[in-house]
């Protein structure tokens, strides 16, 4: 079992099953509604679970919750905290509607608070991290390593969080004093504050799967500096922390970076209310989990278009595949998880069983399920075939165009007829 890595900038080789593998996925700041983009994480790593549980894998997959960030702090000033509890709702009922459902763990920063705060006093204590004003920063200069993920030299780390306190522009914020217009605040040992992003992720993966793991995704825009930073802070404390850090491409709209700033954004709610969730499903499988993905009208047209061909697979008889087909499904997966390649496969099966087994790894095994159609339907295809039997094809027309008109397709087959609904 490969799989890419940032950190090893190549394809590394997973442990022998069962595992067992801790998978922790960088999840949502909420604090609005989530764009088609954010879904994007969330779907790989369910898939990647299911597969690593199909070929026989113990895992454990961890989806945090950031509900404390200056942005929830932006959009709601003076009732964050509630901004933030109905975000979280959305996000789940949002991403719930997948019907893929494999997270095992969802934390939150505010009831993560002691562990953050305990890892913080750590780093301190070991000179890792040094307090000013309310504030503690991570030491940049101190930590060798630091770079190796992103690949930034040391001498050239952008700046993050301009202070003129900090003993260095490199340095990150672990703590963050208490500002007048932050609404919530937890007690520390440094004073009122509240934590940074990064040690929140840190510190909750580390609560969950222990200080050793197999994998951390999360979108490509996360390599710096969150990434970056949690794996220093984390190692700092002489910890392994994750082995294979797996970022998936960026999900772009009409060619374009979803951005806020320029209105573009679609929200998850918005693609499955259009799309449905089995053509969100299939177009997210077009892509390879690194590559970028475009996300327009055409594309998902397109995506629609390839769930209609795969339902229509069992509409039809059934008919073997070739010996290896689910070997060569198995080892496309197995090498580095290529949804496109296993989707090529899979719409050239017309073995029921073999396509229902692929589509189900996917959440897709409704598209196997035929609609039946309803009983006035069956009347009229019953009628059509008694007039057709009696040679009346004047009537069986007239009953064709009426079933049609129902929305149905009638199809003659050697053991009378099928209804199908109508594309
Ligand atoms: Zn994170």
């Amino acid at each position: 079992m490969r799989l890419y890595s940032t950190l090893a900038r190549g394809l590394v080789e997973l442990p022998k099953p069962p595992g067992p593998i801790g998978m922790y996925v960088c999840g949502p700041t909420v604090y609005a509604r989530a764009h088609i983009g954010n879904a994007r994480p969330y779907v790989i790593a369910c898939w990647y679970k299911r597969w690593l549980r199909e070929r026989g894998y113990d895992v454990t997959l961890v989806h945090n919750i950031t509900d404390v960030n200056d942005k929830i702090y932006e959009a709601a000033p003076g009732a964050s905290a509630e901004r933030a509890r109905e975000a979280t709702e959305w996000y789940l009922e949002d991403t719930g509607r997948f019907g893929l459902d494999e997270v095992d763990h969802w934390p939150k920063v505010t009831e993560s608070m002691d562990g953050i705060v305990a890892f913080i006093a750590d780093l301190v204590e070991r000179g890792h991290a040094y307090e000013v004003g309310g504030d503690v920063y991570f030491r940049v200069s101190r930590w060798a390593e630091y770079g190796r993920l992103s690949g930034q030299k040391p001498d050239q780390v952008e700046e993050q969080e301009p202070n003129p306190r900090k003993e260095d522009p490199r340095d990150f914020a672990l703590w963050k004093a208490n500002k007048p217009d932050e609404d919530t605040s937890w007690m520390s040992a440094w004073g009122e504050g509240r934590p940074g992003w990064h040690i929140e992720c840190s510190a909750m993966a580390e609560q969950l799967l222990g200080p050793v793991f197999e994998i951390h995704g999360g979108g490509l825009d996360l390599v710096f500096p969150h990434h970056e930073n949690e794996l220093a802070q984390s190692r700092a404390r002489g910890h392994e922390f994750a082995k294979v850090w797996m970022h998936n491409g960026m999900l772009r709209f009409t060619g374009e970076k979803m951005s806020k700033s320029v209105g573009n954004v679609e929200t998850i709610a918005e693609a499955l209310d259009r799309w449905g969730r089995e053509t969100t499903l299939l177009f997210f499988l077009t892509a390879h989990w690194r590559s970028p993905i475009d996300f327009s009208d055409g594309r998902m047209a397109e995506a629609e278009a390839r769930a209609d061909g795969l339902r229509e697979v069992f509409r039809n008889p059934s008919e073997p595949a070739v010996v290896d087909a689910w070997e060569r499904f198995e080892a496309v997966l197995d090498d580095d998880f290529s949804t496109p390649a296993a989707l090529a496969l899979m719409h050239d099966w017309r073995d029921h069983d073999l396509l229902r087994r692929a589509l189900d790894v996917f959440g897709l095994a409704g598209l196997a399920e035929q609609e039946e159609a309803p009983s006035e339907v069956h009347a009229l295809a019953a009628g059509r075939q008694e007039a057709r039997s009696a040679r009346d094809f004047v009537r069986a027309d007239e009953l064709r165009e009426q079933i049609e008109a129902a929305g149905w397709e009638v199809r003659d087959d050697s053991g009378g007829y099928r209804l199908v609904p109508r594309q």
